[in-house]
Protein backbone atom coordinates (compact mmCIF):
# COMPACT_ATOMS: atom_id res chain seq x y z
CA UNK A 1 0.00 0.00 0.00
CA UNK A 2 2.87 2.14 0.07
CA UNK A 3 2.69 3.43 -3.31
CA UNK A 4 -1.81 2.83 -3.11
CA UNK A 5 -1.27 6.55 -2.01
CA UNK A 6 1.33 7.35 -4.78
CA UNK A 7 -1.11 10.33 -6.55
CA UNK A 8 -1.59 11.39 -2.74
CA UNK A 9 1.94 11.32 -1.94
CA UNK A 10 2.20 13.55 -4.88
CA UNK A 11 -0.21 15.49 -3.89
CA UNK A 12 1.36 15.95 -0.15
CA UNK A 13 4.45 16.56 -1.61
CA UNK A 14 2.38 19.78 -3.81
CA UNK A 15 0.56 20.73 -0.66
CA UNK A 16 4.03 21.00 1.27
CA UNK A 17 5.31 23.35 -1.65
CA UNK A 18 1.94 25.36 -1.97
CA UNK A 19 2.36 24.97 2.19
CA UNK A 20 5.45 27.10 1.63
CA UNK A 21 3.80 29.83 0.39
CA UNK A 22 1.20 29.60 3.01
CA UNK A 23 -1.62 28.13 0.69
CA UNK A 24 -4.34 26.92 3.48
CA UNK A 25 -5.45 23.84 3.59
CA UNK A 26 -8.62 24.39 1.71
CA UNK A 27 -6.65 24.47 -1.59
CA UNK A 28 -5.30 21.18 -0.83
CA UNK A 29 -8.95 19.76 -0.28
CA UNK A 30 -9.43 21.37 -3.93
CA UNK A 31 -6.27 19.76 -5.47
CA UNK A 32 -7.49 16.04 -4.00
CA UNK A 33 -10.38 16.47 -5.43
CA UNK A 34 -8.85 16.83 -8.61
CA UNK A 35 -9.77 14.26 -11.37
CA UNK A 36 -7.10 11.34 -11.60
CA UNK A 37 -6.80 9.17 -14.49
CA UNK A 38 -9.80 7.46 -14.04
CA UNK A 39 -12.87 8.97 -15.47
CA UNK A 40 -16.06 8.14 -14.30
CA UNK A 41 -18.68 7.34 -17.58
CA UNK A 42 -21.57 9.86 -18.71
CA UNK A 43 -24.18 9.71 -16.41
CA UNK A 44 -22.88 7.09 -14.20
CA UNK A 45 -24.59 6.87 -10.92
CA UNK A 46 -23.16 7.01 -7.65
CA UNK A 47 -22.96 3.60 -5.72
CA UNK A 48 -25.04 2.30 -3.40
CA UNK A 49 -23.99 0.35 -0.52
CA UNK A 50 -26.13 -2.41 1.18
CA UNK A 51 -23.99 -5.06 2.36
CA UNK A 52 -20.19 -4.41 1.24
CA UNK A 53 -19.98 -7.54 -0.52
CA UNK A 54 -17.01 -7.34 -2.76
CA UNK A 55 -15.61 -9.19 -5.65
CA UNK A 56 -12.19 -9.99 -7.65
CA UNK A 57 -13.31 -12.05 -11.13
CA UNK A 58 -10.58 -13.18 -12.83
CA UNK A 59 -8.14 -9.95 -12.42
CA UNK A 60 -5.18 -9.90 -14.65
CA UNK A 61 -3.24 -6.35 -14.63
CA UNK A 62 -0.05 -5.05 -15.53
CA UNK A 63 1.25 -1.64 -14.97
CA UNK A 64 3.60 -0.92 -17.53
CA UNK A 65 1.54 -3.27 -20.47
CA UNK A 66 5.02 -6.06 -19.61
CA UNK A 67 5.64 -7.62 -16.58
CA UNK A 68 1.69 -8.66 -14.62
CA UNK A 69 1.26 -7.46 -11.37
CA UNK A 70 -2.03 -9.52 -10.78
CA UNK A 71 -2.95 -12.63 -12.97
CA UNK A 72 -6.38 -14.37 -13.21
CA UNK A 73 -6.89 -12.77 -9.38
CA UNK A 74 -10.75 -14.10 -7.95
CA UNK A 75 -12.19 -14.01 -4.05
CA UNK A 76 -14.48 -12.77 -3.01
CA UNK A 77 -14.89 -10.63 0.56
CA UNK A 78 -18.43 -11.61 2.10
CA UNK A 79 -20.26 -8.73 3.80
CA UNK A 80 -19.25 -7.87 7.06
CA UNK A 81 -16.33 -9.77 7.07
CA UNK A 82 -12.52 -9.69 7.31
CA UNK A 83 -10.13 -10.60 4.50
CA UNK A 84 -6.00 -10.53 5.00
CA UNK A 85 -3.54 -10.01 2.25
CA UNK A 86 -0.20 -11.70 3.04
CA UNK A 87 2.66 -12.43 0.34
CA UNK A 88 6.07 -10.84 0.01
CA UNK A 89 7.07 -7.97 -1.51
CA UNK A 90 6.28 -7.36 -5.24
CA UNK A 91 3.15 -10.08 -5.07
CA UNK A 92 0.48 -8.01 -5.42
CA UNK A 93 -1.24 -6.92 -2.38
CA UNK A 94 -1.06 -2.91 -3.22
CA UNK A 95 -2.32 -3.58 -6.08
CA UNK A 96 -5.72 -4.97 -5.57
CA UNK A 97 -6.37 -2.18 -3.03
CA UNK A 98 -5.30 0.49 -5.57
CA UNK A 99 -7.50 -1.55 -7.90
CA UNK A 100 -10.62 -1.25 -5.79
CA UNK A 101 -10.03 2.26 -4.73
CA UNK A 102 -9.73 2.70 -8.64
CA UNK A 103 -6.51 4.21 -9.11
CA UNK A 104 -6.88 2.34 -12.49
CA UNK A 105 -9.43 0.65 -14.24
CA UNK A 106 -9.52 -2.75 -16.15
CA UNK A 107 -9.46 -2.54 -19.52
CA UNK A 108 -12.09 -5.20 -21.39
CA UNK A 109 -10.68 -8.67 -20.87
CA UNK A 110 -9.03 -7.54 -17.52
CA UNK A 111 -11.78 -8.84 -15.00
CA UNK A 112 -14.16 -7.38 -13.14
CA UNK A 113 -14.25 -6.07 -9.67
CA UNK A 114 -17.68 -5.61 -7.93
CA UNK A 115 -19.27 -4.17 -4.99
CA UNK A 116 -22.26 -5.78 -4.46
CA UNK A 117 -22.56 -6.62 -7.51
CA UNK A 118 -22.49 -3.59 -9.44
CA UNK A 119 -19.18 -3.26 -11.39
CA UNK A 120 -17.05 -0.32 -9.87
CA UNK A 121 -16.13 1.28 -13.45
CA UNK A 122 -19.84 2.34 -13.81
CA UNK A 123 -20.57 3.76 -10.81
CA UNK A 124 -18.88 7.58 -10.13
CA UNK A 125 -15.30 7.23 -8.61
CA UNK A 126 -16.66 10.12 -5.99
CA UNK A 127 -19.52 7.73 -4.33
CA UNK A 128 -17.00 4.50 -4.21
CA UNK A 129 -14.30 6.53 -2.45
CA UNK A 130 -16.93 7.62 0.31
CA UNK A 131 -17.71 4.03 0.78
CA UNK A 132 -14.13 2.95 1.70
CA UNK A 133 -12.09 4.04 4.43
CA UNK A 134 -8.29 3.64 4.42
CA UNK A 135 -5.78 2.85 6.81
CA UNK A 136 -2.62 3.54 5.30
CA UNK A 137 0.71 2.75 6.82
CA UNK A 138 1.84 6.30 6.68
CA UNK A 139 -0.82 8.68 7.44
CA UNK A 140 -0.62 12.15 5.52
CA UNK A 141 -1.96 14.80 8.39
CA UNK A 142 -2.54 18.47 7.55
CA UNK A 143 -0.37 21.16 9.30
CA UNK A 144 -3.39 22.16 11.44
CA UNK A 145 -5.03 20.97 14.77
CA UNK A 146 -5.27 17.22 15.86
CA UNK A 147 -9.21 18.11 16.58
CA UNK A 148 -8.94 18.83 12.46
CA UNK A 149 -6.98 16.26 11.53
CA UNK A 150 -9.77 13.73 13.00
CA UNK A 151 -12.45 15.88 12.35
CA UNK A 152 -11.96 15.88 8.82
CA UNK A 153 -13.37 12.14 8.87
CA UNK A 154 -16.89 13.62 9.07
CA UNK A 155 -18.12 16.84 7.42
CA UNK A 156 -19.45 18.90 10.43
CA UNK A 157 -18.38 16.60 13.01
CA UNK A 158 -18.70 17.97 16.65
CA UNK A 159 -16.04 18.43 19.17
CA UNK A 160 -18.20 15.96 21.06
CA UNK A 161 -17.86 13.20 17.66
CA UNK A 162 -14.13 14.08 17.42
CA UNK A 163 -13.45 13.22 21.15
CA UNK A 164 -15.55 10.31 20.91
CA UNK A 165 -13.50 8.53 18.08
CA UNK A 166 -10.20 9.27 19.57
CA UNK A 167 -11.05 7.80 23.01
CA UNK A 168 -12.28 4.76 20.53
CA UNK A 169 -8.76 4.48 18.77
CA UNK A 170 -6.71 5.10 21.72
CA UNK A 171 -5.67 8.22 21.33
CA UNK A 172 -7.42 10.72 23.75
CA UNK A 173 -5.36 10.06 26.32
CA UNK A 174 -2.56 10.55 24.66
CA UNK A 175 -3.94 14.24 23.13
CA UNK A 176 -4.95 15.68 26.49
CA UNK A 177 -1.26 15.36 27.48
CA UNK A 178 -0.36 17.68 24.21
CA UNK A 179 -0.11 21.56 25.30
CA UNK A 180 -3.35 22.65 23.61
CA UNK A 181 -5.19 19.81 23.73
CA UNK A 182 -7.33 18.91 20.78
CA UNK A 183 -6.18 22.56 19.21
CA UNK A 184 -2.79 21.67 19.18
CA UNK A 185 -1.22 21.78 15.89
CA UNK A 186 0.69 18.93 14.69
CA UNK A 187 2.17 17.64 11.25
CA UNK A 188 5.67 19.43 10.42
CA UNK A 189 5.17 23.11 11.81
CA UNK A 190 3.54 21.61 15.04
CA UNK A 191 3.81 18.60 16.99
CA UNK A 192 5.31 15.51 15.49
CA UNK A 193 3.52 12.26 16.02
CA UNK A 194 4.87 9.21 15.92
CA UNK A 195 3.96 6.31 13.47
CA UNK A 196 1.94 4.20 15.86
CA UNK A 197 0.01 7.85 16.59
CA UNK A 198 -0.39 8.75 13.22
CA UNK A 199 -2.35 5.51 12.21
CA UNK A 200 -4.21 6.04 15.08
CA UNK A 201 -5.17 9.29 13.87
CA UNK A 202 -6.36 7.69 10.52
CA UNK A 203 -8.28 5.02 12.91
CA UNK A 204 -10.04 8.20 14.54
CA UNK A 205 -10.89 10.22 11.52
CA UNK A 206 -12.22 6.61 9.42
CA UNK A 207 -14.48 5.25 12.58
CA UNK A 208 -16.14 8.95 11.79
CA UNK A 209 -16.18 8.55 8.09
CA UNK A 210 -18.09 5.23 8.94
CA UNK A 211 -17.35 3.51 6.17
CA UNK A 212 -19.19 0.33 4.98
CA UNK A 213 -15.71 -0.88 3.10
CA UNK A 214 -12.28 -0.76 4.92
CA UNK A 215 -8.69 -1.00 3.12
CA UNK A 216 -5.81 -1.31 5.85
CA UNK A 217 -1.80 -1.60 5.48
CA UNK A 218 -0.41 -2.52 8.88
CA UNK A 219 2.58 -1.03 9.34
CA UNK A 220 5.93 -2.74 8.93
CA UNK A 221 8.03 -1.06 11.39
CA UNK A 222 7.87 -2.59 15.09
CA UNK A 223 6.07 -0.87 17.19
CA UNK A 224 6.42 -1.06 20.87
CA UNK A 225 4.16 -3.71 22.96
CA UNK A 226 1.79 -1.19 24.01
CA UNK A 227 1.30 1.15 20.92
CA UNK A 228 0.90 -2.66 19.09
CA UNK A 229 -1.68 -3.17 21.85
CA UNK A 230 -3.29 0.12 21.17
CA UNK A 231 -3.78 -0.33 17.59
CA UNK A 232 -5.06 -3.31 17.42
CA UNK A 233 -7.61 -2.86 20.20
CA UNK A 234 -8.62 0.11 18.29
CA UNK A 235 -8.42 -1.79 14.88
CA UNK A 236 -10.70 -4.58 16.00
CA UNK A 237 -13.24 -1.49 16.65
CA UNK A 238 -12.75 -0.36 13.31
CA UNK A 239 -13.04 -3.70 10.90
CA UNK A 240 -16.41 -4.76 13.23
CA UNK A 241 -19.42 -4.97 11.30
CA UNK A 242 -17.55 -3.82 7.71
CA UNK A 243 -16.25 -5.02 5.11
CA UNK A 244 -12.34 -5.27 5.01
CA UNK A 245 -9.37 -6.01 3.06
CA UNK A 246 -5.93 -5.61 5.16
CA UNK A 247 -2.17 -6.08 3.79
CA UNK A 248 -0.48 -7.81 7.06
CA UNK A 249 3.03 -7.79 7.12
CA UNK A 250 3.06 -9.59 10.20
CA UNK A 251 1.44 -12.55 10.14
CA UNK A 252 0.80 -12.74 13.98
CA UNK A 253 -1.91 -9.92 13.87
CA UNK A 254 -4.39 -11.89 11.12
CA UNK A 255 -5.08 -14.98 13.12
CA UNK A 256 -8.57 -13.22 13.43
CA UNK A 257 -9.02 -12.31 9.79
CA UNK A 258 -12.26 -14.79 8.40
CA UNK A 259 -10.08 -15.63 5.33
CA UNK A 260 -6.54 -15.30 4.55
CA UNK A 261 -5.58 -14.88 0.72
CA UNK A 262 -1.89 -15.96 -0.05
CA UNK A 263 -0.25 -14.45 -3.11
CA UNK A 264 2.90 -14.93 -5.16
CA UNK A 265 3.72 -13.60 -8.28
CA UNK A 266 0.13 -11.86 -9.01
CA UNK A 267 -1.36 -15.03 -7.98
CA UNK A 268 -3.44 -16.02 -4.93
CA UNK A 269 -1.41 -19.62 -4.57
CA UNK A 270 -3.31 -20.60 -1.14
CA UNK A 271 -6.12 -19.42 0.78
CA UNK A 272 -8.13 -20.32 4.11
CA UNK A 273 -8.28 -19.49 7.50
CA UNK A 274 -5.11 -19.40 9.71
CA UNK A 275 -5.02 -22.74 11.22
CA UNK A 276 -6.16 -24.18 8.08
CA UNK A 277 -3.44 -22.60 6.08
CA UNK A 278 -0.70 -23.91 9.09
CA UNK A 279 -1.99 -27.81 8.31
CA UNK A 280 -1.41 -27.42 4.48
CA UNK A 281 1.79 -26.59 5.63
CA UNK A 282 2.27 -24.91 2.27
CA UNK A 283 4.03 -21.17 1.72
CA UNK A 284 1.87 -19.68 4.31
CA UNK A 285 3.29 -22.09 6.85
CA UNK A 286 6.63 -21.68 6.06
CA UNK A 287 5.92 -17.83 5.99
CA UNK A 288 4.96 -18.42 9.20
CA UNK A 289 7.61 -20.76 10.79
CA UNK A 290 10.21 -17.96 9.17
CA UNK A 291 8.82 -15.12 10.94
CA UNK A 292 8.26 -17.10 14.55
CA UNK A 293 11.39 -18.28 14.32
CA UNK A 294 12.75 -14.57 13.73
CA UNK A 295 10.97 -12.96 16.32
CA UNK A 296 12.28 -16.33 18.78
CA UNK A 297 15.87 -14.58 17.35
CA UNK A 298 15.33 -11.19 18.13
CA UNK A 299 14.14 -12.43 22.31
CA UNK A 300 16.72 -13.95 22.84
CA UNK A 301 19.37 -11.43 21.94
CA UNK A 302 17.15 -9.19 23.72
CA UNK A 303 17.55 -11.91 26.62
CA UNK A 304 21.47 -12.07 25.82
CA UNK A 305 21.59 -8.00 26.31
CA UNK A 306 19.71 -8.16 29.25
CA UNK A 307 21.42 -10.84 31.03
CA UNK A 308 24.41 -10.69 29.17
P1 LIG B 1 4.97 -4.63 -0.96
O1 LIG B 1 4.70 -5.61 0.17
O2 LIG B 1 6.42 -4.43 -1.18
O3 LIG B 1 4.21 -3.36 -0.82
P2 LIG B 1 3.04 -5.73 -2.85
O4 LIG B 1 2.75 -7.17 -2.61
O5 LIG B 1 2.07 -4.76 -2.33
O6 LIG B 1 4.49 -5.38 -2.33
P3 LIG B 1 2.58 -4.50 -5.43
O7 LIG B 1 2.97 -3.12 -5.01
O8 LIG B 1 1.14 -4.78 -5.61
O9 LIG B 1 3.20 -5.58 -4.43
O10 LIG B 1 3.37 -4.83 -6.76
C1 LIG B 1 3.07 -5.90 -7.66
C2 LIG B 1 3.96 -5.80 -8.87
O11 LIG B 1 3.66 -4.63 -9.61
C3 LIG B 1 5.44 -5.72 -8.54
O12 LIG B 1 6.13 -6.47 -9.52
C4 LIG B 1 5.77 -4.25 -8.66
O13 LIG B 1 7.09 -4.07 -9.08
C5 LIG B 1 4.81 -3.80 -9.75
N1 LIG B 1 4.40 -2.38 -9.56
C6 LIG B 1 3.83 -1.86 -8.46
N2 LIG B 1 3.55 -0.55 -8.64
C7 LIG B 1 3.96 -0.23 -9.88
C8 LIG B 1 3.94 0.96 -10.66
N3 LIG B 1 3.42 2.10 -10.18
N4 LIG B 1 4.46 0.90 -11.90
C9 LIG B 1 4.98 -0.25 -12.41
N5 LIG B 1 5.00 -1.41 -11.73
C10 LIG B 1 4.51 -1.42 -10.47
Amino acid sequence: LAQLYGPLNMLGYIYRSVNQSLVDTEKLLKLLSQPTEVNDKPGAPDLLVEDGEIEFQNVTFSYDGRSTALNGVSFKVPKRSSVALVGESGSGKSTILRLLYRFYDLKEGEGRILIDGKDIRDVTQASLRRAIGVVPQDPVLFNSSIGYNIGYGKFGASSEEIEAAAQAAQMHERIVTFPDGYETKVGERGIRLSGGEKQRVAIARTLLKNPPILLLDEATSALDTSTEKDIQKALQLLVEGRSSLSIAHRLSTIASADLILVLKDGQIVEQGSHTELLAKNGLFASMWADQVSATEDAASVKRDVVTG
